[in-house]
């Protein structure tokens, strides 16, 4: 911790852990007694106590015998409750998935135990990262660090939270649509998605296979592209993944010179329903980043507006095949008194899952149903295609492409549970990215009436490094 009683940075952190100036066991009792006294926010589900203590005992004694622990060592954080972790339920904050205790630990979670990071306890999330305020979780309603009474933003509202309030100096989320960048947006930390299958999904509960993507959510761009420089890369347990970029993706020397940067912001983010403290936000950023020398244009893409429905057609049916494993009779919650099979079926899912998951389930089996398959899923992954080929364009005239994060920021708790439709806006400037596999950071940019708002970076798919690289500078500038 600094004088200000603020985590230092990760870097700085096992550095000092390796010098023997700093414990891991003290950092673990630090986080913890942190969680304790900040309990009432409702950003943590469970702590993984005991293992954390042990691998600290470990990773100190480790130090004591002169070896080095690691690039994180003695780094404690917190991972969503969808990651497989050991120590811990997993129960991706679902009634369903009470009782499961994960077999093996996501890679991730490997790549950075490996590194000396401790784990010390799970995040809440919208159940299976279905929404976008961390209401729709089974368990309890995270509160925003800034304003008890708003959301943090989902579905790694936990995450973000914990972050923000000082629990730990990173956090793991994901994100399908959005789930890392509007939490990060909304209760005020960076938030990175990394490009779709730079980040191995094994080991994570599946939501939207195609558009599932892990990262962390950290309080510095340099905290958050040393975390992906040690998670990124070719997984044998993920066929998806791709392969790292050679140089890694460690922040290190000077910032980069906008000078002649093309920034494209998107038009379509920037029109009307956008909250007037969240433009006054970007616009100011903007003038800033101008300064600095980049060059900005407009930049259109005519098939965003449709990428929210494509998003909820595209989503859905993958959420619906992907929660179809979940029949109670392999893990989890299972109904205990059911006369026979089919029974037994419907009954743990019908008690286990809650409204969201059936909702997305129900609209997910109607898109793909073969009367009505042409009609929606089909027609949105032509959409899908041609938002990808409108998004490859774009970069080609533009080296970076820029916006909000949301059109508004974090709502009042309950004040869109009973409107799916109203929730599902909160996604509009995110879901098109992830669509298109490109990578997007959000970086915080100043406040609307107190609340925090978040600037929105995106680059062309596997372009992470320089992305992050823009974002450390924008961050500097924004943040003045
Ligand atoms: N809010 C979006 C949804 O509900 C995104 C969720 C996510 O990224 N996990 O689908």
């Amino acid at each position: 911790m600094d004088d200000h009683g603020n985590w230092l940075s990760l870097a700085e952190i096992a550095s000092r852990i390796n010098a023997a100036e700093l414990r891991a066991t003290d950092l673990v009792d630090q986080s913890l007694k942190v969680i304790e006294e900040k309990k009432d926010y409702d950003a943590v589900i469970v702590t993984t106590t005991a293992r954390a203590r042990e691998r600290a005992q470990v990773i100190d004694e480790q130090v004591k015998r002169g070896e080095n622990a690691g690039r994180l060592a003695g780094v404690p954080f917190i991972a969503k409750d969808n990651y497989l972790v050991f120590g811990a339920e997993t129960t991706a904050a679902s009634n369903i998935l009470k009782g499961f205790v994960a077999p093996y630990q996501s890679t991730v979670i490997e790549k950075l135990e490996a590194e000396g990071a401790i784990c010390v306890a799970k995040a809440n999330l919208d159940a299976f990262a279905h929404g976008s305020s961390t209401e729709n979780s089974d368990f309890a309603v995270t509160k925003n660090p800034h304003d008890k009474t708003r959301v943090p933003g989902g579905s790694s509202g936990g995450s973000a939270a914990s972050v923000v309030l000082g629990m730990v100096p990173f956090a793991l989320g994901s994100d399908t649509g959005g789930s890392i960048r509007l939490p990060a947006s909304w209760s005020g930390c960076v938030g990175y998605k990394p490009t779709y299958g730079l980040t191995s999904r094994s080991g994570v509960v599946a939501m939207a296979s195609s558009t599932d993507c892990m990262g962390p959510l950290t309080r510095t761009v340099e905290d958050a592209a040393l975390v992906l420089d040690i998670v990124a890369g070719r997984d044998d347990r993920d066929s998806t993944t791709i392969e790292r970029n050679p140089e890694g993706y460690v922040l290190s020397g000077p910032n980069m010179d906008l000078h002649g940067k093309k920034i494209g912001v998107i038009k379509e983010y920037m029109g009307e329903g956008l909250q007037p403290g969240v433009r006054a936000v970007i616009d100011t950023s903007i003038e800033k980043i101008r300064a600095a020398g980049a060059e900005i244009r407009d930049v259109s893409l005519p098939s965003l507006p449709m990428a929210l429905a494509v998003y909820y057609i595209v989503v859905p049916a993958e959420v619906s095949s992907n929660l179809g494993r979940y029949d109670g009779q392999r893990y989890g919650y299972r109904y205990k008194d059911a006369k026979d099979l089919n029974e037994s079926y419907s009954k743990s899912r019908g008690i286990g899952f809650g409204k969201e998951a059936k909702r997305r389930i129900m609209i997910g089996t109607y898109v793909l149903s073969s009367g009505y398959y042409d009609a929606y899923y089909k027609r949105a992954q032509t959409v899908r295609t041609k938002l990808i080929n409108e998004f490859e364009r774009a970069f080609k005239d533009a080296d970076f492409l820029l916006g909000p994060t949301a059109p508004m920021t974090a709502f009042k708790i309950g004040e869109n549970v009973n409107d799916p439709l109203q929730m599902y806006l909160a996604d509009i400037m995110t879901v098109g990215v992830s669509l298109v596999g490109s990578p997007a950071v959000v970086v915080p940019a100043g406040e609307s009436d107190g609340l925090p708002v978040g600037l929105q970076l995106m680059a062309a798919q596997r372009q992470d490094k320089s992305l992050l690289q823009l974002a450390k500078a924008v961050e500097e500038l924004v943040r003045a």
